[in-house]
């Protein structure tokens, strides 16, 4: 039994956009899009064997970020969306049909929340039945208001349900019904579920839950944002190296090359800001340390850019869900001055680590003439770091 799951998230609705451009389901909650919560939701399942989002053409890029930090084991290329929702999942299901999957579960993007159970039910649901939907018993009271705003009615909630996703299907009868649709030029079904009922298939109710929202207004996105980040926890690190100078005629600081009457010794470039803030980022996750990962005996680290060892550490945060939240510097030095390349290295450091300029600080200090760097001898760097990793379960 192979099972497979669609992921539409192919609308322009930007309803929830608030600081950030673009379609919601690339929104960030908790630190990642939307999009890459219901991936991962879907990717972890035992039962599901292969996940394929229907993108719009112009969100290429942004689906390319936004799984990065995912899981690809069971991510097939993405299919690309059309005018409508019921379109856009048409498509979908199109770019299944050469390899047809037994069952397959489609999902909206905008519901980052679906757990596990939920898409156990609708599978189990699907043992008897061609059809079945993520649904919710309605809990408040319904009414129904006249024109003039005046309730005219009370509406008995018996058996009223919220429909959610994902909704399952046996694949060869919903890409039938779907086809069928397109074809009779209805095109404004609004859930698959409802094609499913035109097409005069039983469609069975599997138990939802409530917190399977769908992220629809600016006050949901700021809710789900909230919910997550709740759930973590901060982690501080520091870090701090030392280079001595030699002959040269430049250093690498915070991976910007500065002329200067000496270089730094080392194995690497020897850029102490990185290598300092690579340890802080490391320490935050317990992870080691930079001469651990990188052996200062091992020749292909031999001047290799000190970038390469911050990247490193930041998939290591990513690796675990964490999230870097700030990190902060201290040069201390004689010289060079700092302050002229100060914005330069807030750049390469914030595209490293994804941060804005204005969590990342960057200081310098000189030591008053006293002690090694005081002399000139060479110079030292010591970092923060602040990560936000997923709190563990209570
Ligand atoms: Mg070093």
């Amino acid at each position: 039994m192979r099972i497979a799951a669609l992921i539409v998230a192919a609308g322009r609705g930007t309803r929830a956009a608030t600081a950030t451009a673009g379609p919601k389901q690339y929104a960030l909650i908790g630190g990642q899009p939307i999009l890459s919560h219901a991936i991962r939701a879907f990717a972890r399942h035992p039962d599901i064997h292969d996940v394929t989002v229907v993108i719009h053409s112009d969100d290429v890029d942004l689906y390319g970020k936004a799984t990065e930090a995912v899981d690809r084991t069971k991510l097939s290329p993405p299919a690309i969306g059309a005018a409508t929702r019921q379109a856009s999942v048409l498509n979908g299901l199109q770019s299944l049909a050469p390899q047809p999957p037994d069952l397959v579960l489609i999902h909206d993007a905008a519901r980052p929340f679906v757990t596990a159970t939920t898409i156990s039910n609708v599978i189990q649901a699907l043992r008897d039945r061609p059809a079945a939907l993520a649904a919710v018993a309605l809990t408040d009271t319904l009414k129904r208001a006249s024109d003039k705003g005046l309730i005219a009615e009370t509406i008995p909630r018996a058996n009223l349900w919220r429909a959610q996703t994902p909704q399952g299907f046996h694949f060869a009868p919903i890409l039938a019904a779907h086809r069928r649709a397109a074809a009779a030029g209805l095109d404004q079904f609004t859930d698959d579920a409802a094609i499913a009922e035109w097409a005069g298939l039983d469609v069975a109710i599997a138990e939802g839950s409530i917190g399977n929202v769908k992220i629809t207004t600016a006050e949901d996105l700021a809710l789900a944002d909230l919910q997550l980040t709740r759930a973590f926890e901060p982690r501080t690190g520091t870090g701090f190296d030392v280079h001595r100078f030699c002959e040269g005629d430049h250093v690498w600081l915070g991976g910007v090359k500065i002329p200067h009457a000496r270089k730094l010794e080392g194995h690497s470039d020897a850029d102490v800001v990185l290598h300092a803030l690579t340890d802080a980022l490391l320490g935050a996750i317990g992870d080691g340390d930079i001469g651990q990962h990188f052996p200062p005996s091992d020749p292909q680290w031999r001047g290799a850019a000190s970038r390469l060892f911050l990247e490193d550490a930041a998939r290591r945060v990513r690796a675990r869900g964490g999230r870097i939240s700030n990190v902060d510097i201290t040069v201390l030095a004689e010289a060079p001055r700092i302050g002229p390349h100060r914005a330069a290295m807030q750049s390469l450091i914030g595209e490293v680590l994804g941060l804005a300029p204005d969590r990342i600080g960057i200081k310098a200090t000189t030591t008053e003439g006293m002690g090694f760097t005081g002399r000139r001898e060479g110079i030292a760097a010591m970092a923060t770091a602040t990560v936000l990793l997923p709190a563990p379960p209570e």
